[in-house]
């Protein structure tokens, strides 16, 4: 039936005015904290988010071929600077409580720094963090470690290769690594308060660290950067710390290496040895700069590889 021009005329009134009320809703704009449980066998798995950092990938990339970057973003809808995930992860073994990687303490802007809030969000205090494993000393994952000068972590032990420590803990070193020189001082002082208390306790290449956690020596990122390996009930997730860092051009080409590599040349063979052993193994993976929760597992694909991200649960 036709409506009268009359009743059409009320009737998008009304609809105006629904939307106009619609309108004047303010736009909240903020996102759900950022923590995703995931359960490993008997272990409870926390990816915690840090927040994000825009990386202007296309200039840290270069020794892709030119256009290339570009091209494997634009495939993934993305351009750069690439809003880049920074992600921590606490294990909770049951027995132990096991943080890997601490943000970046806000050292990459205000949209960092977020790891801290997060692990309350999820329902843990840092004073209950028994143990503290960094997978290397760059400043997104280890200055979390200390707030103004003071440990976050008050009674947890920090562990990391001993190569990783006697690299970035001797600021003569920068000499060797001068683009990352800022790392080296605030390395020293993301670790001092724990050093001071007897806190820090390196470990030498391979090792089990607390019972199903082991580490795996994967240097070239930088010179001490540990992969570490959980398992719990025959269930296994490698945390792969930076062996990559941008999903859309180096899952189809491992061979494409980022310049906040200490060492390009051995860097790449190991990111493409974790490539292959997830793929084949078909283990998950954790990995800090894969968009949040940064938790997948990892696909052969034609000449490369394939994230493919963790199903979404709400029954961890
Ligand atoms: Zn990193």
């Amino acid at each position: 039936m036709i409506r009268s021009g009359k009743f059409a005329a009320l009737g998008l009134a009304i609809a105006l005015a629904a939307a106009g009320v619609q309108a004047a809703a303010p736009q909240v704009k903020t996102q759900a904290p950022g923590y995703y449980r995931l359960m490993l066998g008997g272990f409870e798995i926390t990816a915690l988010s840090d927040g994000t950092v825009d990386l202007p990938v296309d200039q840290l990339m270069d020794k892709a071929k030119p256009g290339t970057v570009v091209k494997a973003l634009g495939k993934n809808y993305l351009k750069p600077p690439v809003e880049t995930s920074i992600n921590g992860y606490l294990i909770n073994t049951g027995t132990k409580l096991v943080l890997i990687d601490t943000g970046a303490n806000g050292a990459f802007g205000p949209t960092t720094g977020k790891l801290l809030a997060n692990l309350k969000a999820a329902g843990y205090q840092p004073e209950q963090v028994d143990e503290v494993y960094i997978t290397h000393l760059h400043p997104d994952h280890a200055a979390g470690l200390t707030k103004d000068g003071q440990t976050v972590f008050p009674n947890a032990v920090v562990r990391m290769d001993q190569q990783e420590a006697a690299f970035w803990l001797n600021a003569d070193n920068a000499a060797k690594d001068p683009a990352h020189k800022d790392f080296f001082p605030a390395a020293i002082a993301a670790l001092k308060p724990y050093q001071d208390a007897g806190r820090l306790k390196t470990f030498s290449g391979e090792t089990e660290l607390v019972p199903g956690i082991r580490t795996h020596a994967a240097y070239g990122h930088t010179p001490g950067h540990t992969v570490y390996m959980v398992e719990s009930q025959g269930q296994k997730l490698a945390v792969w710390g930076d062996l990559m860092h941008v999903a859309a051009v180096q899952f189809p080409d491992p061979s494409v290496t980022i310049n906040f590599d200490s060492d390009s040349k051995q860097a790449m063979p190991q990111r493409q040895k974790a490539y292959a052993d997830a793929a084949k193994n078909g283990y998950w993976v954790a990995i800090a700069h894969v968009s949040f929760p940064g938790i997948g597992h990892i696909a052969a694909d034609g000449k490369g590889y394939r994230w493919v991200p963790a199903n979404y649960s709400i029954k961890p």
